[in-house]
């Protein structure tokens, strides 16, 4: 675009930094200080966790990729993803969390999109699912169609984070369902889409309900990971 049209469009769309809320172009997602600033970490492309529990834990899912650690400026930003609906960081991190999934060659065996669901009444309280949100960015990004109607999720689940890290495993298995008509996925790979990744037994549960409709694998891609051992709760 011509740089008169970039002027127009930062004069018509002003748009801020989501983590330091200076004006940046209109066409970038924060600002070169901040990207700078942006904090990072391993995560085992197995199980997600960033201390790798594959010989101790099973899960339901094949791989989990992680984008970022839930730390300082990404939690902000995730935490604006939830409550305030600030999506530029989000943006920011999912369009690493696609680089990241292409890095371990997932989108070429992959054949659709989901995400873990919240209940209805939650959704009508905040409007939208953050999880939804990402896998269309996803979608966007890879090329890929959408499915939302894969998994169902019971209203009398309690919050997880007030949970231990037994509780969240035992609160998981009860809390999502395959409802009643869901499409045909027998043999094909699912990427199951969330903002954050703690112990593993939401999407664990998730990627369970999949594979019992038929799905053959199942790729976790998350947007952050707790860097705290699993027992630990995070207060949010
Ligand atoms: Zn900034
Ligand atoms: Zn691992």
């Amino acid at each position: 675009m011509s740089r008169i049209a970039d002027f127009v469009c930062d004069l018509v769309f002003p748009n801020r930094c989501p983590f330091c809320d200076r004006f940046i172009p209109w066409n970038f997602l924060c600002c070169p200080e901040c990207r700078e600033k942006l904090e990072t970490a391993d995560f085992c492309p197995t199980c997600g966790m960033a201390a790798c529990v594959c010989g101790t834990a099973e899960f339901s899912y094949d791989s989990c990729a992680v984008a970022r650690p839930y730390t300082g400026l990404v939690r902000e930003g995730i935490l604006r993803l939830k409550y305030n609906r600030g999506f530029n960081a989000a943006k920011l991190i999912c369009t690493e969390l696609s680089e990241k999934l292409k890095s371990l060659d997932i989108p070429n065996s992959a054949d659709l999109i989901t995400a873990v669901p919240m209940t209805k009444s939650r959704r009508r309280s905040t409007g939208y699912n953050q999880a939804e949100y990402i896998a269309k960015l996803l979608s966007k990004s890879l090329g890929l169609p959408l499915d939302f109607k894969l998994i169902g999720k019971n209203k009398t689940a309690s919050a997880q984070h007030k949970l231990s890290a037994e509780e969240r495993r035992e609160a998981a298995k009860s809390a999502y369902f395959a409802p009643k008509s869901h499409a045909d996925i027998s043999g094909k790979t699912v990427i199951l889409c969330d903002d954050i990744i703690t112990t593993g037994s939401t999407l664990s549960e998730c990627a369970a309900v999949l594979k019992a409709e038929g799905a053959s694998r199942v790729c976790c891609a998350v947007l952050s990971g707790t860097l705290l051992s699993p027992d630990k709760n995070i207060k949010e």
